[in-house]
C-alpha cells in the first residue's frame, strides 16, 4: 500500500518522537518555554525544538507525537508496520529514552486501564483478529512468542519457568545460570539455545506470557538495582503463515523492544557494578545507534557484533526488514539535558 511505498522511498528505517504530558509533581515547577512542538495532533507537525543555556536546538523526525497524543494516535500511525510482520517482513519497533520518559507506557500502557494500552498489546489484537480474518482465503498463522532480557551483555529467559523450575530457581537465585548464545540460519531465523519458546494461540495467551515476564523481570528488581530501567527488554513474535490453497508461505517476526534508559549516570561517580551497568548500557545503546546509521548510509560494514542487542537482532535490522525508533521525551524543565541527548541521538539514526 502507500506506506509501504513511502518506506521504500525513505529507507526502511523512521524515527517518531512522543513527547509524554506533564506529570502532576512536574507541572508546578516547570518553564515549558524551553521546549516547543506541533500545538496539537491535528497540526500533524513534525518538527521539535529545544533551547538550552539559550542555545535553540531544532529538530526534524518522520513524526512528533505532543503530550495530547493518545495510544490510539500512535498506534493508528504504526498498524501497517505491525501488518507486514503478517506479510512476511521483518519489524523492529524501539522505544528510546531516559528513565520516565514513557518508553514502557508507549510498549505496554498504563496497568490497570485499558483504554491506555500501548503498542504491544494492541499489536496482538490486531494480529489476532487479522489472523482470523484471512482464515476464508485459505491462511494459516502459527505464531510463537519469546521475551527476554538483556543486563550487563547476558541474556536473561523471562519466560524461563514457563518451562522448569530448575531454570527459575536459578533466575531467583542470580547465579549464572546458562550461557544464551545466539545463531542465526542461512534463512535469516534467529535461534538462541535454551531460550523459551512458546506457541500462542490468542491474545489472552500472550497476555498472561507478558504478566509472566513481568514477575520475573520484578524479581530482578529488587536484588539487582532497578533492573528493569537498566536492561533491554525484547518481546518477540515470529509469525509462520501457510495459504492452503495457494500453498504460498510467509515468516514473519514482530520485535518490540523497551530499551534500557539512556541516562548518562557516570558523572554521579557510580562505581562497581553501577559503573558496569552504565557502560554496558551506553554500549549496547551506541552500537544501535552505529548499527542503524550504517545501515541508513548503506556502508558494506554493519558493526552488528559489537553487542548483544545488536546481534540479536542482526537479521530483523538489515536487508528488507523495516525498523521504527521511538524517541521518547520527558517535558519538565530538569531533564532537558537528557532530552537534548536523546533528540540528538534520534536525529542521527534518522
Ligand atoms: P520509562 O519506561 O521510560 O521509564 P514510563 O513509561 O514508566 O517511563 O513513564 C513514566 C511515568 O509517566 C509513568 O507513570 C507513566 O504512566 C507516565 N506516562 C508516560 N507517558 C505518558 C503519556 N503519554 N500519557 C500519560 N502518562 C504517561
Ligand atoms: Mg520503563
Amino acid at each position: 500500500g502507500l506506506h509501504n511505498t513511502i518506506l521504500e522511498l525513505k529507507g526502511n528505517i523512521r524515527v517518531f518522537c512522543r513527547v509524554r504530558p506533564l506529570l502532576p509533581d512536574e507541572a508546578c515547577n516547570t518553564d515549558n518555554k524551553f521546549i516547543s512542538y506541533p500545538t496539537s495532533m491535528e497540526a500533524a507537525g513534525r518538527g521539535i525544538d529545544l533551547t538550552q543555556s539559550g542555545a535553540k536546538h531544532s529538530f526534524t523526525f518522520d513524526k512528533v507525537f505532543v503530550p495530547d497524543a493518545s495510544q490510539e494516535d500512535v498506534f493508528v500511525e504504526i498498524s501497517q508496520l505491525v501488518q507486514s510482520a503478517l506479510d512476511g517482513y521483518k519489524v523492529c519497533i524501539f522505544a528510546y529514552g531516559q528513565t520516565g520518559s514513557g518508553k514502557t507506557y508507549t510498549m505496554m500502557g498504563r496497568p490497570g486501564h485499558p483504554e491506555e494500552k500501548g503498542l504491544i498489546p494492541r499489536s496482538l489484537e490486531q494480529i489476532f483478529q487479522t489472523r482470523q480474518s484471512q482464515q476464508p482465503q485459505g491462511w494459516k498463522y502459527e505464531m510463537q512468542v519469546s521475551m527476554l532480557e538483556i543486563y550487563n551483555e547476558t541474556i536473561r529467559d523471562l519466560l524461563a519457568m514457563n518451562r522448569s523450575s530448575s531454570d527459575a530457581t536459578r533466575l531467583e537465585n542470580g547465579s549464572p545460570g546458562k550461557q544464551y548464545t545466539i545463531k542465526h540460519d542461512a534463512s535469516g531465523n534467529t535461534h538462541v539455545s535454551d531460550l523459551t519458546v512458546v506457541d500462542v494461540q490468542s491474545v489472552k495467551e500472550v497476555a498472561f506470557l507478558l504478566s509472566q515476564a513481568a514477575n520475573s523481570r520484578s524479581v530482578g528488581k529488587t536484588q539487582m538495582n532497578e533492573q528493569s530501567s537498566r536492561s533491554h527488554f525484547v518481546f518477540t513474535l515470529r509469525i509462520y503463515g501457510v495459504n492452503e490453497s495457494t500453498d504460498q508461505q510467509v515468516q514473519g517476526v514482530l520485535n518490540l523492544i523497551d530499551l534500557a534508559g539512556s541516562e548518562r549516570l557516570s558523572k554521579s561517580g557510580s562505581t562497581g557494578d553501577r559503573l558496569k551497568e552504565t557502560q554496558a548500557i551506553n554500549k549496547s545503546l551506541s552500537s544501535l545507534s552505529d548499527v542503524i546509521f550504517a545501515l541508513a548510509k548503506k556502508e558494506d560494514h554493519i558493526p552488528f557484533r559489537n553487542s548483544k542487542l545488536t546481534y540479536l537482532l542482526q537479521p530483523c535490522l538489515g536487508g528488507d526488514s523495516k525498523t521504527l525508533m521511538f524517541v521518547n521525551i520527558s517535558p519538565d524543565q530538569s531533564s532537558a539535558g537528557e532530552s537534548l541527548c536523546s533528540l540528538r541521538f534520534a536525529a542521527r539514526v534518522n
